[in-house]
């Protein structure tokens, strides 16, 4: 799951986008001055920032140039206003995308998507995959495949998965893969796991006659491949 992190003043908007992206299942935190942003990329590494422009201590400016000095992180920069000169300078100064304030929550969320498509750094073909038997899934681009044909899953399906997966033969908590797959921080109604597991198994083992996600009675979920 990708690691967003949020340098925003206001702490409204911050709140606000920080809901969304974790709705989202994105990890977020979020920092209230430029100072404090650094300091949360050092210790926390997020694979993306959403940074505002006019900020406290140090400016989205000042941040993205000192950023861009050691990293290459996609930055999406915020800006009060429809000033093109900052706009430019942001973009001079190595910021991916800019969104003006207000902006519609639907496309910070599509940029933010592209911007992490861009930066994964394991796109190249092959990379990443896993087999099954005939079940194959690419986690780089988010694709699903059984003996050559697609298996259309949604991206939640996908990361609940792909996380079984990268587990193969642990038994998973549910509490775990709330956690892990849907960036919940604190224990809360599992049944939401229960009913994607039961959307993997009908478009995978019931539907291909094979046995993937075994239910571990009184613990979770695992991924067994015999
Ligand atoms: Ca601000």
């Amino acid at each position: 799951m990708s690691r967003i992190l949020i340098v925003e003043d206001e702490t409204k908007i911050a709140r606000f986008i920080t809901l969304e992206l974790e709705h989202e299942g994105y990890e977020v935190r979020s920092a209230a001055d430029g100072r404090e942003g650094l300091t949360l990329y050092e210790s926390w590494r997020p694979d993306l920032i959403i940074l505002d422009l006019m900020l406290p201590r140090l400016s989205g400016i000042e941040v993205c140039r000192r950023l861009r000095q050691t990293s290459d992180v996609p930055i999406i920069m915020l800006t009060a206003k429809d000033d093109v000169s900052d706009k430019v300078m942001g973009l001079d100064m190595g910021a991916d995308d800019y969104m003006t304030k207000p902006f519609a929550i639907e496309e910070l969320l599509a940029r933010i998507r592209v911007c992490l498509k861009k930066h994964r750094p394991d796109t190249h073909a092959g990379a990443g995959a896993r087999t099954a038997g005939k079940l194959r899934i690419e986690p780089a681009s988010y694709s699903a495949s059984y003996d050559g044909e697609p298996v259309a899953l949604t991206k939640k399906e996908f990361d609940l998965l792909n996380y079984l997966w990268q587990h193969e033969g642990v038994a998973v908590t549910r509490d775990e893969l709330l956690s892990n797959v849907w960036g919940y921080e604190f224990a809360g109604d599992t049944n939401i796991v229960d009913v994607y597991i039961r959307y993997l198994r009908q478009k995978i083992d019931d539907k291909y006659g094979i046995k993937l996600i075994h239910t571990i009675r009184a613990v979770g979920y695992m991924f067994r491949h015999e």
